[in-house]
């Protein structure tokens, strides 16, 4: 279930919003979206920003972590010249 606030894609936490949301809501804000102040490495379904080079990036461009089953490294494959050497 999704947050209700449109075009936000973070999951339920309280009352039909997802945390940000909720806290928005909460102190009496006008709900905003949150990926403007957003100071953790934005992620959502399609993808997310690399730790590295600060790009967003869909899924695809990121390798499997192959320490963490269903992890994604926190790099984009274009940060890891070794693996893009191995792929191309
Ligand atoms: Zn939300
Ligand atoms: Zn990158």
């Amino acid at each position: 279930m999704k947050c209700k606030f449109e075009g936000c894609t973070r999951p339920v936490k309280n009352k039909g919003y997802c945390v940000g949301h909720y806290t928005q809501q909460h102190r009496g804000q006008q709900l905003r979206p949150l990926r403007e102040y957003n100071r953790t490495p934005y992620k959502d379904e399609e993808g997310k920003v690399c730790t590295k080079c600060g790009e967003y990036r869909t899924w695809d461009l990121y390798y499997n972590n192959p320490r963490k089953e269903g992890a994604k490294h926190s790099r984009c494959s274009v940060c890891w010249p070794r693996y893009r050497n191995l792929t191309t």
